[in-house]
């Protein structure tokens, strides 16, 4: 067996809680819901302070038993809970009572998860058009001098790992993150500062408990190994490595990380596109100089379309209404040729 260091599972036992307080904060102005999964308002804020993520909770034996428990450590009106096919969930009026709630579940080794507050993640941006020499100190201090407090800086490479001239920075979340955009001239450089381009909407995994939609950090559920699927953190992992993988979700003969697996499949699948906002309504005045979107303009043809096979269709109830006068006629008068010819002799 291996010696338990670096595992990340909070017991009672163990010094450092994963799952910390939130400290520090300045933003209130994020929403606390960071996995598309339920909003809840608490029934009335009760503390004026930043807004928490929801958490997670398992295995609740007595709800009336816990609900009383954490109303008597909280005050009231200080949580919303509702319940899902897995889990209590629990919303947090604030950042105290988020606290309170979290030490609380620590204490008593409760299996829950929550997210990462969005106020403590830092604020990403890309600076272009700086020369790609240039020192990441230099950013660093010039930025600071403007009051974004850079954490980390990263100098983005091309083809053949060519520099460019295109910097990633993070800088420490703050109120005024978005006047960053503002600044035009760095380092006597006339720079564009934009937000980094969104790569994919997939849910991340748990390295803890190999469930989607948190990360261990946020992660107080029973450890389940990525490999073999049994209950201890993969890094504690003795499985021989010729034996097959068993996925912790679906049990399946392949590790809990595979994209094959069942269990990803519908994870991904639950994730919904952010959908574009509306138009903005055209101004009839507007409305035809505006140029074509591609459904007016099918919808014109589709119409032009109809319009022709309504033609059509009166064109042939016309011919029709000509033809059978036509044809009635000349069947009666074979008729008549037919019944002479075989009268006379
Ligand atoms: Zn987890
Ligand atoms: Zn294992
Ligand atoms: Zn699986």
């Amino acid at each position: 067996m291996s010696t338990n260091k670096n595992t990340h599972k909070i017991g009672a036992n163990l010094p450092s809680p994963r799952i910390t307080s939130i400290r520090n904060l300045s933003n209130s102005s994020l929403s606390p819901n960071q996995n598309g999964d339920s909003t809840i308002s608490p029934h009335a804020v009760q503390d004026n302070d930043p807004p928490a993520p929801p958490i997670y909770i398992k295995n609740i034996a007595n709800y009336s038993a816990f609900d009383s428990t954490l109303t008597s450590i909280t005050g009231p009106n200080a949580f919303a809970c509702k319940s899902s096919a897995s889990h209590l969930i629990v919303q947090p009026s604030g950042r105290n009572s988020f606290n309170k709630i979290v030490s609380h579940l620590n204490e008593t080794d409760a299996s829950f998860h929550s997210c990462s507050p969005r106020f403590r993640r830092p604020y990403r941006v890309v600076i272009r058009n700086l020369h790609p020499s240039t020192l990441d100190t230099d950013i660093s201090s010039s930025l600071d001098e403007l009051g974004h407090h850079v954490k980390h800086i990263y100098n983005a490479k091309g083809k053949n790992k060519r520099p460019l001239p295109l910097f990633f920075v993070e800088i420490y979340s703050d109120e005024k993150n978005e006047d960053i955009h503002n600044i035009k001239p760095l380092l006597n450089t006339k720079v564009v500062i934009e937000k980094p381009h969104k790569k994919s909407y997939s849910r991340p995994q748990c390295h803890n408990c190999q469930e989607f939609g948190h990360t261990q950090n946020y992660c107080n559920h029973a450890s389940r190994c990525v490999k073999c699927g049994a209950e201890h953190h993969t890094d504690e992992c003795i499985k021989n490595p010729k034996s097959p993988a068993k996925c912790a979700l679906c049990s399946g003969d392949h590790t809990a990380n595979f994209r094959g697996c069942p269990v990803f499949k519908r994870a991904q699948k639950k994730i919904k596109r952010p959908s574009k906002s509306l138009p903005a309504k055209v101004p009839v005045s507007n409305h035809l100089s505006s140029p074509k979107s591609y459904a007016k303009a099918t919808r014109i043809q589709d119409s032009s379309s109809d319009h022709i096979s309504v033609i059509l269709s009166n064109f042939i109830t016309n011919f029709n209404s000509l033809i059978t006068p036509l044809i009635t006629l000349l069947s009666s008068v074979l008729n008549a040729l037919i019944s002479i010819a075989s009268l006379s002799p």
